[in-house]
């Protein structure tokens, strides 16, 4: 074993390392040639174009305390945001969202539409219909319209109902429909907004009232009943039916199945292949308790549905995966009172689907 001994440096050495350690301190400090030769980034605060230096903002302030959610939003000018995943534009949905008889100005929309042909031509429709309305007279002009296409591509390639309800089908679609939907109010919620209103491209009859009506109830969740009318071949007269079964209360039977699922298996509601035997909102009409009887609900549909901003504030948003063996909006649903929020449906106040 040899003793440590220190070396003395030799003249070269030392004058190789100084050189190496310029070197790297050149390299640091010294932008590239190709980096210097490049113009600066744009810089939103920088406009050069007319040679005037634009400052940046003043820091804007948002008294969240003065947004109020209360069951009279009208009168506290109460800004709504409504929301839309689009797959095909529908003239009645925007013929029955003109009728709304909320002030206009109060209310933002949001859309996102998936990027295919079909999305494609759903777009070019609903920015034409935009176009008149907010050229149009100014107590139907919207406060302001934000208008998405999807990132991801759509699941399915036929937006046909047989498709879009095969039991194969469902988890996949239902997977992109929550992603749809949380890019929307991940995107659109402002600070200013009271109230969302989920409402879908197919519903094409509500009240004029409609969010007057469900925030009467003053309901962190609120759901209407969604029906569809059609006419009846036998017997040649026009019949309306239930067409969402998303909204129901839970049963033990559901509990049982999901206890024997894997993680990542969900329930759906509606299946021959499922019964869950939950009690749902459709088959809950009582005409004479009135248009504002309430019950509660374990699981909401997305169709037409009220959500305090504070909800999705708080985190409540649409798994796209296996939550509780719950996806979407069933699923939101499960969110929302894990943090402690309640879902309230409405059974004898509809709105309708389309008939395709
Ligand atoms: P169903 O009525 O329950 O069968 O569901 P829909 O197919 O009507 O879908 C619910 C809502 O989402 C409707 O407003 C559709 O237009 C819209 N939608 C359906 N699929 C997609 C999609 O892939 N992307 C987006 N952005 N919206 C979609
Ligand atoms: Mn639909």
């Amino acid at each position: 074993m040899g003793s440590v001994r220190i070396k003395r440096a030799n003249p070269l050495t030392i004058l190789l390392g100084t050189s190496l350690v310029v070197f790297i301190v050149y390299f640091l400090f010294v932008p590239s040639s190709s980096s210097a030769s490049r113009p600066a980034p744009p810089s939103p605060f920088h406009k050069t174009s007319t040679g005037v230096r634009a400052s940046p903002p003043p820091v804007v302030r948002y008294d969240m305390n003065s947004v109020t959610v209360t069951k009279d939003p009208e009168q506290n000018k109460e800004k709504i945001l409504i929301l839309t995943p689009m797959a095909r534009f529908y003239q009645g949905y925007w013929d029955n969202l003109l009728q709304l008889n909320y002030p206009h100005e109060l209310i933002t929309l949001g859309f996102i539409l998936p990027k295919n042909k079909e999305g494609n031509a759903a777009t070019a429709a609903l920015q034409a219909e935009v176009a008149k309305t907010q050229k149009g007279p100014i107590d139907s002009r919207f406060k302001e319209v934000i208008i998405l296409r999807q990132d991801f591509e759509p699941p399915l390639t036929s937006q046909d109902e047989s498709e879009r309800h095969k039991l194969n089908n469902q988890k996949e679609r239902r997977a992109a429909m929550s992603k749809a939907r949380n890019s929307l109010i991940f995107t659109t919620l402002g600070p200013m907004t009271s109230w969302v209103l989920w409402l879908d491209a197919d519903i094409v009859e509500t009240p004029p009232t409609l969010i007057q009506d469900l925030a009467s109830h003053d309901q962190p969740v609120i759901v209407p009943n969604c029906f569809q009318r059609y006419t009846n071949s036998e017997t040649n007269q026009d019949e309306e039916r239930p067409y969402d079964f998303n909204s129901w209360q839970d049963s033990q039977s559901a509990r049982d199945l999901a206890a024997k699922m894997g993680p990542d298996d969900i329930l759906l509601e509606g299946y021959a292949e499922m019964p869950t035997y939950r009690a749902l909102m459709a088959y809950m009409v009582e005409e004479n308790k009135g248009m504002h009887h309430e019950v509660p609900l374990d699981g909401v549909g997305g169709t037409a549905l009220m959500v305090k901003a504070d909800v999705h504030r708080d985190g409540a948003m649409f798994p796209p995966f296996s939550f509780y063996h719950l996806m979407e909006t069933e699923g939101f649903c499960k969110m929302a009172r894990r943090l402690t929020w309640t879902c309230t449906g409405l059974p004898n106040y509809k709105v309708y689907h389309y008939n395709e």
